[in-house]
Formats: C-alpha cells, structure tokens, sequence
C-alpha cells in the first residue's frame, strides 16, 4: 500500500506549478563509518540470531556505540530522535543483561524500568522488545502501562514482570496500589526525556527517582538538548557515556517540502484535489486542534476518501486502533494533531500534508520529519493560507530553510 513519491508522477498529475523545490536534510546519524556487523558489540549468539530473524543486519550508528557502553554498565546519554534506531540501541543490551544477570526478583519488584511520555510510545517501544523477545530461545516477561484504560488488568498483570514500560501518571498510580515496586530497579531508561518534560512529567519523574535506589543503571534519551534536559542530564546520570548522533553525509532521509498558497474557502478542495492527483494512499494530515481534525477527516469522507481523525480527545482504544490501521496500509489519510508528530515510526510514511501550521517551528520540523524516515524520500506539504503567511515565514527563518511558495488560483478545483 506504501506509495513512494515519484518526482515525474508528482510533475504530471499535480496541475500546480513548481517553480522551486526545497530539499531538507535532516541529519540523524554521525559522521562516523558504521561497523558493517553486529558481532563486535558484545551481544551473545542468541540475540544476534534474534536480530538476523528480522533481518537487522547492520547497527545503526546510534546502536554501534550504545550497546557496549550500555553492555560495560556505563550510563549512557543518547541525543537521537525516532528514526535513529534509539530503541533497539537500549532493548537489545537491555535484553543481554536481564537474561545474563538473571536478577533475582523479590514479588513485583522490576529490575527494569523504561519511562516513556506517551502510551503510543509505551505501545511501540514494548513491539520492540516482544520482536526481540520472540527470536529468543528464553522468555523475558515485557509489560507496558499508561493511562485512559482500566488499571486492574495491569495491576494483575506485573506479577513477574522483569521489563516495566510506563508512563509517569500511571506508573505512581501502581506504586500507589502496591501493585509494583521501584526499589530493586538496576536498569532505567527514561525515553523522549525532553518529550516527557515538554508535556509536564517533571515532578512525577522526581517522584518515582526517589523510589528506586541510588545505585542502578541510568540510560536517558532526548531528541533534543535543552536547558531542562539538561538539569535532569544532571539529575539522573553518572558520567554517562555522551552519544550524539550528529549531522552526517551516510543518512539520506531527505525530505521534499512544498507550499501553496490558498485561499480560506478553497482549503478543503485543494486538500483533496491533492490526495487524489498525487494518487496519495497513505498520507498523515496535521491540523491545529482536535475540533479541526475532526471537521477535516468529516469533509474527507463524505468526498469518498477514506479519512480517521485521531487525538488527545478520542478513546485510548480509538487511538490505538487508528494508527495501527494506518500504519498496516488499511486506513489512507489519518488525520491528526501535534499529538503524533512526535515520536512515532511509521515506516516509509511517503507523505505529510500540514493542513493548519502548529504554533511552533519546532513542531513543523517534528511534523515534517513523519515522512522521508530510514533512508526513504518523502514530500511535506503545507497549505498556507494568506493570514498564514507570516507565520509560515516565522518557521522557515527558524528553520533556516526557505520553501517556495507556489500559487494555486489557476487550479481547477471544480468537482472536489
Ligand atoms: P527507532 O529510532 O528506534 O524508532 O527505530 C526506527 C526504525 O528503524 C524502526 O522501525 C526499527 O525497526 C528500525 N531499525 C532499528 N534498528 C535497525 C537496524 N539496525 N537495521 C534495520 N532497521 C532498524
């Protein structure tokens, strides 16, 4: 279902005329040659034959460094976004060392704690670990916890657990239930730390460090570093092994940006005149609030275009579902706010539309960045109205990246 953009497609069928294309680059990986194998890290034979199973056959660079530092015992920092394979750079020594320590598990008592900012994350970094897992000739029991669901089934559910993933508000509500205890952690990962602090987990982190002892493992991941992060950097690590995963020429995750100038009332047409010239099956729409994704994923499908709206206000279970119908290619466009433009993989995501601009250049870098993952193109278009071209030019300075902005007034939109 994946549809790769295609340059002489998109120029033959898209009536609107380009004048300029601007070419991002985001960088995620370093300048460094990676290993051309697995083997010299220090993983034993079993987990390498687990990774071999999904066809992993080379470290990402992030992974090069991060799993024997993490193998050594060393607290590691890793500046890296989703994209970079940060998660199996931390679940594969996690694994190692939970199946060769063996730590003895007094009841309910998790020797492994992975905090993560979002239950989309928490679903997405257990996947990880179960792929692992289930290429492994001894079980590892892997559970995840976050809010909006019922809390006794996962109450239920830690009995035996040796990896905890969990978001910040429910995790203390298990605490608080006695129904899992943080005093034996010897490994803890906090993801998307500068995420987890954006959404205002603070003072729940530094509750749940107060319950684990001094002593253990400390790995923090961030795509970005900022005064915050830092001061939990600070915090939390001993000194840590630093890994930046910087600018390099090897990671070719391009990404094509285009924008068009529309007017208010011509929006909705032009949205769908592109979804259908462009052939998109697959495409993330970003709106600016829930109200709205929902008015456009409406508008969608009464226009016969098979369209979800998910956000902060639908249910959990809606949420989920949502996404991983888009993500298997069943659902075409999902509709969507800031709340995904972090964060989630979605593997070769050919197209982003951003339908309303999000208030902040750093959620359109977060937006766009959706698409053109693990070394694939991928083409962000952002539909700009008149009112929105101030800002538009706000967001390009910050990027310092400049997007032609192409007219649209001689698009016919008549049947859309
Ligand atoms: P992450 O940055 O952890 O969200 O990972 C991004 C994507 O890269 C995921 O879909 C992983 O399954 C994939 N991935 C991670 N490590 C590797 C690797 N060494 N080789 C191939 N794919 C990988």
């Amino acid at each position: 279902m994946n549809e790769r953009p295609d340059r002489s497609l998109a120029i033959g069928t898209l009536a609107v005329p380009y004048c300029r294309r601007t070419r991002l680059r985001i960088h995620l990986t370093s300048m460094e040659t990676p290993t051309q194998e697995f083997e010299p890290l220090g993983l034993s034979p079993q987990l390498l034959a687990a990774l071999s199973s999904l066809n992993y056959k080379q470290p990402t660079p992030i992974q090069e460094r991060a799993i024997p530092a993490i193998l050594f015992g060393k607290d590691v920092l890793g500046i890296a976004q989703t994209g970079s394979g940060k998660t199996a750079a931390y679940v594969l020594p996690i694994l190692e060392r939970t199946l060769e320590q063996k730590w003895p598990m007094a009841n309910r008592h998790v020797p492994v704690l992975v905090l993560v900012p979002t239950r989309e994350l928490a679903v997405q970094v257990e996947a990880v670990f179960q792929e692992l897992i289930n290429g492994l000739p001894e079980r590892v029991k892997v559970a995840a916890v976050f809010g909006g669901v019922s809390i006794n089934p996962q109450m239920i559910g830690m009995q035996g657990v040796q990896v905890l993933i969990a978001t910040p508000g429910r995790l203390l509500d298990l605490i608080d239930s006695k129904a899992v205890h943080l005093s034996s952690v010897k490994m803890l990962v906090l993801d998307e730390a500068d995420r987890m602090l954006d959404l205002g987990f603070q003072e729940e982190v530094d509750r749940l460090l107060a319950l684990m002892p001094r002593k253990r493992q400390n790995l923090l991941f961030s795509a970005t570093l900022n005064h915050a992060v830092d001061a939990i950097t600070q915090l939390v690590l001993h000194k840590p092994e630093v890994i930046q995963v910087s600018d390099g020429p090897q990671e070719i995750v391009l990404i094509e940006q285009r924008a068009y100038r529309v007017s208010n009332e011509r929006k909705g047409p032009f949205l769908r005149y592109l979804i259908n010239s462009m052939d998109m099956q697959q495409v993330l729409v970003f709106t600016a609030s829930s109200h709205s994704a929902d008015h456009v994923a409406d508008k969608l499908v009464k226009n016969g275009i098979e369209a979800k709206a998910t956000h902060g206000k639908k249910s959990n279970h809606a949420r989920q579902q949502a996404l991983a119908d888009f993500k298997a290619g069943k659902l075409r466009v999902l509709v969507t706010t800031d709340l995904l433009s972090r964060g989630i993989d979605i593997d070769h995501l050919p197209y982003v539309i951003n339908y309303e601009l999000p208030r902040s250049p750093k959620d359109y870098v977060h937006r766009i960045g959706r698409t053109g993952r693990a070394q694939r193109s991928g083409i962000a278009f952002s539909i700009i109205t008149p009112e929105d071209q101030p800002h538009f030019k706000v967001i390009q300075k910050k990027m310092k990246q400049w997007v032609t902005l192409e007219g649209t007034d001689d698009v016919d939109l008549s049947g859309m």
